[in-house]
């Protein structure tokens, strides 16, 4: 996404005169991207993927139990590619 020209387009739309502060603009922004941002973090995903694994792995419907963690491995890769790797990991422990 191109700030500047959204930031362009919002302050034609909104028919200013003067500047809008950047400050303003930016803020608005969050607002509309905390809107459609998942409502957990990397950080807080990575604190419960363990869990979240362990039931997948013991046939626990981990993704009904947990279907915010579900959501974000599907839209976020990095949290994606650690679930892969913890994934792995008990199924290779399972085996021995
Ligand atoms: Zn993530």
């Amino acid at each position: 996404m191109n700030i500047r020209n959204l930031i362009k387009r919002i302050r034609s739309s909104l028919h200013l005169q003067k500047e809008l502060p950047t400050e303003a603009v930016l803020g608005f922004l969050r607002i509309l991207e905390g809107v459609r941002e998942e409502e957990i973090s990397c950080s807080e995903i990575y604190a419960r993927l363990d869990e979240y694994v362990e039931r997948e792995v013991s046939k626990k419907d981990a993704a009904q139990l947990m279907p915010l963690i579900r959501e974000h491995l599907d839209i976020c890769p990095e949290c994606c590619e650690e679930y892969e790797a913890l994934l792995n990991v008990l199924n290779e422990n399972a085996k021995s």
